[in-house]
C-alpha cells in the first residue's frame, strides 16, 4: 500500500482521535433510520470572552484533523458528497468582488475581467488588451507570479494598464483570505501577496440525535470538520461507533472565522456537552500557562487518557477477548487473548498510548510485532501487520496515535487483521472493557483560571438552550 513508506503524520494531540470519530461517524451516517424532525437549531451569538484572547495567542494552532490513511479514503468520498451542501450560516452575498464587477473603477487604464468559464490567463490578458509577450513577461517574473495562472470561474482580477498599454498592475483574489499583485517596478515585477485575517465569532450549536450525529449535526449547522472535532472531544468518553443512541443530545459553543460577514471556516470548539444514553459529559477548549492546549470537563479534569479506545480505525471487531475459543488454524479450542480488528490490508495502526517501542520485529505466530511499553503497568501489544512505519524499531519512543504499523496477515492469520493485546501487570485482559486511565485534572492557579472560563461558558449554553426551547414552544 502507498501509505507504507509515508512517515507518521504530525498529530495534534486535541486531534488524537480525530480519525476513530471519523470511522465512528462513517459507520453512523450509514446507519440511518427513518427521519423524524430533528431538534436542531444554530444561532450566532457574542461571548465576551478571554477566549479570543486565547485564540490570539495561538494562530499557528494546526487546522482541522487530517487523517494518517488519507489513502483509504473511498468512505470519505460519501460523506464528503453528503456533506458538499452543508448549510452555513448566514451567508451574505460576496460584496467586495461584486461591488468591483459592478462599479468599473473611473480611471481609464485600470480593467476589472471577471473569470468566465473556459478564461486561462491568456484569454483574460487578452480582454484586457495586453498581448502574449506582456503575459510571458509577467508570468516569468518570479515563481510566485505564475500563482496568478490559477483561475477560478466567476473571480475578479484587476488590470491596471500603462499608458503605453503594457501591464502595470495586477491583482487577483485568490480566496477570501489571500490576494496577490504583480506591479511593474524599473527592474521588472514585483510580486506581493495580501493575507485578510478574518475575525472569530462564537456561535452556538446544539441538535437532538435521531438518526446520527453527521446528520443532526449537520442539520444544526454544523460543518463536517467541526463535527468530527465534536466527536474527538469526547472520543475518549463516548464510542460513537456503538454508543450513541436516538435522543442522544449535544450542543456546542465554537468558533467561526469571518472575513466581511462571510464565513470563511470554523475555528475551535471552546466548549460542549453531550448527553449520551442519558449521561452527561461536559468539555472545555483550555491553554494553560505554559500554552498547552487541551480539553477538561466543566469543573476541570482532564478527558485525554493514557490509552485510546481503538487502534485501528475503519475497523470490525472480528474477535473478542476469550478465554476460549475455536482456533481456525490451529483447529482446536484456545483462548483468544485479546481483540481482533478486521480492516483492509494496509490500514493504519496507531499506537493506544506513549511508551518505548519493546519489540518491532517478527514473533512466532504473531507475524510482525510491535510490543509497547508504555509504563511499569501498561503493555501493548499489536500482531500480524504487514509492516512497521517509517522510524519504528525497537528500543525508540512512540506518541499516543502515531501511526506505528500498517494492518497485515502476517504469522498465524487467516486474512488482514490486527491482533490486538493489553497487558496490565504482565496479565492479559480484555482492552474492550478496560477503564481508560485519566491524565491529571487542572491544578492550582491554572484551576481558577479555568473555572473563570468554563462557568460562563457552562452558563451560556444553558442560556442559549432555554431561549431556543421557548422559542420552539411558541
Ligand atoms: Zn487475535
Amino acid at each position: 500500500m502507498t501509505s507504507i513508506s509515508k512517515a507518521p503524520p504530525p498529530y495534534p494531540k486535541s486531534h488524537l482521535l480525530a480519525a476513530s470519530g471519523i470511522a465512528a461517524l462513517l459507520s453512523l451516517a450509514l446507519l440511518v433510520f427513518p427521519s423524524r424532525e430533528v431538534e436542531a437549531k444554530k444561532t450566532t451569538l457574542n461571548l465576551d470572552l478571554n477566549a479570543s484572547e486565547q485564540l490570539e495567542s495561538n494562530p499557528s494552532e494546526p487546522q482541522q484533523p487530517r487523517l494518517p490513511g488519507e489513502s483509504n479514503a473511498s468512505p470519505f468520498a460519501q460523506i464528503d458528497a453528503q456533506n458538499s451542501n452543508t448549510p452555513q450560516a448566514e451567508k451574505p452575498a460576496e460584496k467586495p468582488a461584486e461591488g468591483l464587477a459592478q462599479l468599473p473603477p473611473a480611471d481609464p487604464y485600470t480593467k476589472l475581467i471577471t473569470v468566465a468559464n473556459g478564461d486561462t490567463l491568456s484569454t483574460v490578458f487578452q480582454k484586457a488588451g495586453l498581448t502574449p509577450t506582456h503575459l510571458h513577461e509577467a508570468l516569468n517574473s518570479s515563481d510566485d507570479a505564475k500563482r496568478f495562472g490559477q483561475l477560478k470561474v466567476g473571480q475578479v482580477l484587476e488590470v491596471k494598464l500603462t499608458q503605453d498599454g503594457g501591464l502595470q498592475h495586477l491583482q487577483s483574489k485568490l480566496s477570501d483570505l489571500e490576494t496577490i499583485t504583480l506591479a511593474k517596478t524599473d527592474k521588472g515585477f514585483d510580486f506581493k501577496r495580501e493575507l485578510t485575517k478574518p475575525t472569530v465569532r462564537t456561535a452556538y450549536a446544539h441538535g437532538v440525535i435521531n438518526s446520527s450525529l453527521f446528520l443532526s449535526a449537520k442539520r444544526a449547522g454544523l460543518s463536517h470538520n467541526m463535527t468530527m472535532d465534536l466527536a474527538n472531544v469526547f472520543g475518549y468518553d463516548i464510542d460513537f461507533a456503538q454508543d450513541i443512541r436516538e435522543g442522544d443530545e449535544f450542543e456546542v459553543i465554537y468558533e467561526q472565522k469571518v472575513v466581511n460577514d462571510k464565513q470563511v471556516g470554523d475555528g475551535n470548539i471552546l466548549a460542549a456537552r453531550f448527553v449520551n444514553r442519558g449521561k452527561p459529559f461536559t468539555a472545555v477548549r483550555y491553554t494553560n500557562k505554559q500554552g498547552s492546549t487541551s480539553y477538561y470537563t466543566a469543573d476541570g479534569n482532564s478527558m485525554r487518557k493514557a490509552f485510546i479506545r481503538t487502534p485501528v480505525d475503519f475497523a470490525r471487531i472480528s474477535s473478542r477477548f476469550s478465554m476460549g475459543r475455536f482456533h481456525p488454524i490451529l483447529n482446536k479450542i484456545r483462548a483468544h487473548k485479546g481483540v481482533d480488528y478486521a480492516a483492509p490490508r494496509g490500514t493504519p495502526i496507531k499506537a493506544a498510548g506513549d511508551g518505548r517501542v519493546q519489540l518491532a520485529g517478527r514473533r512466532g505466530g504473531y507475524g510482525n510485532t510491535i510490543i509497547i511499553q508504555h509504563n511499569k503497568t501498561y503493555t501493548t501489544l499489536y500482531g500480524h501487520m504487514q509492516g512497521f512505519a517509517k522510524g519504528i524499531k525497537t528500543g525508540g519512543m512512540v506518541k499516543q496515535g502515531q501511526v506505528i504499523g500498517y494492518i497485515g496477515t502476517t504469522g498465524l492469520s487467516t486474512g488482514p487483521h490486527l491482533h490486538y493485546e493489553f497487558q496490565v501487570n504482565g496479565v492479559h485482559v480484555d482492552p474492550l472493557s478496560q477503564k481508560l486511565a485519566m491524565a491529571d485534572p487542572i491544578s492550582g492557579p491554572d484551576k481558577t483560571r479555568f473555572m473563570q472560563m468554563s462557568k460562563p461558558l457552562m452558563a451560556q449554553m444553558d442560556q442559549e438552550k432555554a431561549t431556543m426551547l421557548a422559542l420552539n414552544k411558541r
